[in-house]
């Protein structure tokens, strides 16, 4: 009979073996996780859902987060697509498209964004489903690559409505629902969730998409038409531009969110002689007052706003879409009169 000559490990020292193991392995892992490059990073902060702080702070990512580098662009054009919305944003080799505008500007925007070399949107964003944010996306979809497609949980029963949903399944595609504070990257931009309301609302345009996006030292808030309620639940940032919510109507645009975005330009997309009497005078006033410079689709045709994080620029078109001068801005559609 063999004696083992394993002399038994005392239970102390092994645990203490154990404990210094694990606790060599956790260095190791911490020394290695500080390798990743940055890009890896940036892609572990998509989606990530930055909580809100007690008084409805959001953590927007800025100046300090966003770095551009010598040869960064920022290009948004926000296009005359009457009483509409729709917002093509392109930073660096990036694309996000916000609203597809009215039904017969589909094929219209196609055009001018294939022309500008464009074949794929990286994030397309349907703000809330009403016919004048949503009509063109399923063109769009048709007709460009697509990565991620944001819309809020909230459906409708509109034909327009079913067309989007029909192009969305066709192509394989799925739509991302977004929680305020989603982060995503676009070029070397980094746009932050604002607001969405993922519940049924009294109506749609309470379930807006709201987009923070900052560039370099700029600032962007893209409000589809979020309103005054949506504005009451959070504490907002300033900005340098602010697409204005809901069309410039007085749903949108409290004295209190105006004065704490506080914007040096406000673009307004609405149609000439819409049937809302959109822009309110009060809204124009109320953003004249905090110093705010005002474009309006019906009076600029599409706007074209161009940045290279440090300083932006606005150029205007005075045509529509198609080349023709307020083409669009003499259409008012008076079809779709619910909601918009
Ligand atoms: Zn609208």
């Amino acid at each position: 009979m063999r004696h083992s000559k394993k002399r038994p490990i005392h239970p102390q020292i092994k645990g203490f073996l154990i404990t210094l193991f694990l606790g060599i392995i956790l260095i190791i892992a911490a020394f290695i996780s500080n390798q990743f490059p940055d890009e890896v990073n940036n892609l572990i902060e998509e989606n990530l859902n930055i909580p809100t702080n007690s008084s409805n702070m959001i953590t927007v990512n800025t100046v300090n987060n966003t770095v551009v580098s010598a040869d960064s662009k920022l290009q948004i054009y926000f296009f005359d697509v009457g009483q509409a919305d729709s917002i093509l944003v392109i930073a660096d080799s990036q694309t996000m498209l916000i609203d597809a505008g009215n039904n017969e500007d589909g094929p219209l925007l196609v055009n001018y964004i294939s022309s500008l070399g464009i074949q794929r949107i990286d994030y397309l964003v349907g703000t809330h489903p009403h016919e004048d944010h949503i009509g063109g996306m399923d063109d769009i979809i048709n007709s460009f690559e697509i990565g991620k497609i944001y819309m809020p949980d909230a459906t409708t029963s509109t034909s327009t409505f079913q067309s989007v949903l029909e192009a969305i399944s066709a192509k394989g595609l799925s739509i991302t629902r977004c929680e305020v504070g989603n982060t995503f990257g676009i070029g070397d931009g980094i746009c932050t969730i604002m607001a969405v309301e993922n519940e049924e609302q009294s109506e749609l345009n309470l379930n807006s998409i709201v987009i923070h996006m900052a560039y370099g030292e700029k600032t962007f808030l893209f409000m589809g038409d979020a309103e005054k309620a949506n504005e009451d639940k959070y504490v907002w940032p300033d900005v340098d531009v602010l697409k204005v919510g809901h069309h410039g109507s007085d749903t949108s645009s409290s004295e209190k969110f105006i004065n704490s975005v506080k914007p040096e330009t406000a673009i307004i997309s609405v149609g000439a002689n819409n049937t809302y009497s959109h822009p309110s005078a009060d809204i124009i006033k109320r953003l004249s007052d905090c110093g705010s410079t005002v474009y309006r689709t019906d009076e600029s045709g599409t706007i074209l706003l161009t940045s290279d994080g440090k300083t932006y620029s606005i150029q205007t078109f005075m045509t529509a879409l198609d080349g023709n001068p307020s083409t669009a801005n003499k259409v008012v559609n008076t079809e779709n009169v619910v909601g918009q």
